[in-house]
Protein backbone atom coordinates (compact mmCIF):
# COMPACT_ATOMS: atom_id res chain seq x y z
CA UNK A 1 0.00 0.00 0.00
CA UNK A 2 1.45 3.24 -0.57
CA UNK A 3 -0.09 6.81 0.60
CA UNK A 4 -0.55 9.61 -1.14
CA UNK A 5 -1.30 13.38 -0.45
CA UNK A 6 -4.01 15.08 -2.33
CA UNK A 7 -4.63 18.32 -3.41
CA UNK A 8 -8.13 19.60 -5.30
CA UNK A 9 -8.77 22.50 -6.86
CA UNK A 10 -11.54 23.60 -3.62
CA UNK A 11 -7.98 24.03 -1.24
CA UNK A 12 -9.22 20.67 0.18
CA UNK A 13 -6.04 18.48 0.96
CA UNK A 14 -6.60 14.52 2.05
CA UNK A 15 -4.41 11.36 1.86
CA UNK A 16 -5.25 8.36 0.40
CA UNK A 17 -4.09 4.79 0.42
CA UNK A 18 -3.40 2.64 -2.99
CA UNK A 19 -2.60 -0.23 -3.67
CA UNK A 20 0.79 0.84 -5.87
CA UNK A 21 1.35 3.38 -7.50
CA UNK A 22 0.39 2.21 -10.93
CA UNK A 23 -2.82 1.78 -9.09
CA UNK A 24 -3.23 5.41 -8.80
CA UNK A 25 -2.27 6.51 -12.30
CA UNK A 26 -5.14 4.41 -13.31
CA UNK A 27 -7.83 5.26 -10.96
CA UNK A 28 -6.76 8.83 -11.48
CA UNK A 29 -6.86 8.24 -15.49
CA UNK A 30 -10.38 6.68 -15.07
CA UNK A 31 -11.50 9.44 -12.93
CA UNK A 32 -12.03 7.47 -9.98
CA UNK A 33 -10.67 9.73 -7.19
CA UNK A 34 -12.64 12.05 -5.99
CA UNK A 35 -12.15 15.54 -3.06
CA UNK A 36 -13.39 14.08 0.26
CA UNK A 37 -15.21 17.31 0.21
CA UNK A 38 -16.67 18.45 -2.73
CA UNK A 39 -16.31 15.33 -4.44
CA UNK A 40 -14.71 16.87 -7.51
CA UNK A 41 -12.31 14.76 -9.70
CA UNK A 42 -10.22 17.70 -10.15
CA UNK A 43 -7.79 16.19 -7.44
CA UNK A 44 -3.85 15.87 -8.27
CA UNK A 45 -1.09 14.65 -6.18
CA UNK A 46 0.66 17.06 -4.09
CA UNK A 47 4.25 16.66 -3.83
CA UNK A 48 4.32 16.96 -0.14
CA UNK A 49 2.32 15.70 2.98
CA UNK A 50 1.59 18.72 5.15
CA UNK A 51 2.09 18.04 8.70
CA UNK A 52 -1.41 18.35 10.26
CA UNK A 53 -1.87 18.45 13.71
CA UNK A 54 -4.63 16.63 15.39
CA UNK A 55 -7.87 18.64 15.95
CA UNK A 56 -12.02 18.31 15.80
CA UNK A 57 -12.02 19.19 12.27
CA UNK A 58 -9.22 16.95 11.08
CA UNK A 59 -10.82 14.08 13.18
CA UNK A 60 -13.86 14.70 11.63
CA UNK A 61 -12.35 14.69 7.87
CA UNK A 62 -10.46 11.81 8.32
CA UNK A 63 -13.98 9.98 9.45
CA UNK A 64 -15.43 11.34 6.43
CA UNK A 65 -12.37 10.04 4.79
CA UNK A 66 -12.20 6.48 6.36
CA UNK A 67 -16.03 5.84 5.19
CA UNK A 68 -15.48 7.05 1.77
CA UNK A 69 -12.55 4.92 1.65
CA UNK A 70 -14.52 2.15 2.62
CA UNK A 71 -16.87 2.18 0.08
CA UNK A 72 -13.79 2.92 -2.23
CA UNK A 73 -12.36 -0.45 -0.90
CA UNK A 74 -15.73 -2.45 -1.61
CA UNK A 75 -16.33 -0.87 -4.94
CA UNK A 76 -12.93 -2.38 -5.53
CA UNK A 77 -13.35 -5.63 -4.28
CA UNK A 78 -16.32 -5.82 -6.62
CA UNK A 79 -13.92 -5.40 -9.14
CA UNK A 80 -11.80 -8.27 -8.16
CA UNK A 81 -14.68 -10.58 -7.25
CA UNK A 82 -16.21 -10.11 -10.40
CA UNK A 83 -12.39 -9.86 -12.59
CA UNK A 84 -10.45 -12.53 -10.70
CA UNK A 85 -10.33 -16.05 -9.57
CA UNK A 86 -10.67 -17.03 -6.28
CA UNK A 87 -8.37 -19.23 -4.87
CA UNK A 88 -8.60 -18.83 -0.98
CA UNK A 89 -5.74 -20.23 1.04
CA UNK A 90 -3.43 -21.44 -1.78
CA UNK A 91 -2.55 -17.83 -3.19
CA UNK A 92 0.79 -17.94 -2.86
CA UNK A 93 1.06 -21.47 -4.85
CA UNK A 94 -1.25 -20.13 -7.49
CA UNK A 95 0.77 -17.02 -7.70
CA UNK A 96 4.13 -19.23 -8.68
CA UNK A 97 2.12 -21.36 -11.06
CA UNK A 98 0.65 -17.91 -13.03
CA UNK A 99 4.57 -16.71 -12.91
CA UNK A 100 6.51 -19.60 -13.61
CA UNK A 101 4.31 -21.41 -16.32
CA UNK A 102 2.63 -18.43 -17.40
CA UNK A 103 -0.41 -20.26 -18.71
CA UNK A 104 -3.34 -18.35 -17.01
CA UNK A 105 -3.35 -15.14 -17.69
CA UNK A 106 -6.47 -14.51 -15.62
CA UNK A 107 -5.69 -12.20 -12.44
CA UNK A 108 -6.42 -14.27 -9.21
CA UNK A 109 -6.93 -13.06 -5.87
CA UNK A 110 -6.91 -15.12 -2.14
CA UNK A 111 -5.51 -15.13 1.27
CA UNK A 112 -1.91 -14.72 2.14
CA UNK A 113 0.01 -14.07 5.27
CA UNK A 114 2.37 -11.31 4.89
CA UNK A 115 5.87 -13.98 4.84
CA UNK A 116 4.45 -15.23 1.53
CA UNK A 117 3.86 -12.42 0.42
CA UNK A 118 7.65 -11.22 1.33
CA UNK A 119 8.62 -14.46 -0.42
CA UNK A 120 6.65 -14.11 -3.87
CA UNK A 121 7.86 -10.23 -3.80
CA UNK A 122 11.44 -11.83 -3.25
CA UNK A 123 10.87 -14.13 -6.35
CA UNK A 124 9.49 -10.97 -8.33
CA UNK A 125 5.84 -12.10 -8.15
CA UNK A 126 3.97 -8.80 -8.29
CA UNK A 127 0.77 -8.68 -5.54
CA UNK A 128 -1.27 -6.28 -4.70
CA UNK A 129 -2.63 -6.38 -0.95
CA UNK A 130 -5.65 -3.88 0.19
CA UNK A 131 -8.03 -4.26 3.31
CA UNK A 132 -10.91 -6.75 2.97
CA UNK A 133 -14.40 -6.21 4.40
CA UNK A 134 -16.50 -9.05 5.21
CA UNK A 135 -19.80 -8.84 3.66
CA UNK A 136 -21.66 -9.20 6.53
CA UNK A 137 -19.83 -5.98 8.05
CA UNK A 138 -21.72 -3.05 7.66
ZN1 LIG B 1 -12.71 19.55 -3.40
Amino acid sequence: MIKYNLTCKCNCTFDSWFASSGEFGRLMKKKLITCIECNSKNVSKSIMAPNVSSSKKIDNINYKFQKNIKKKIIEYQKFIKENCRYVGDKFAQEARSIHYNKKESKSIYGRVTTNEIDELNEEGIETITIPWYDKTEN
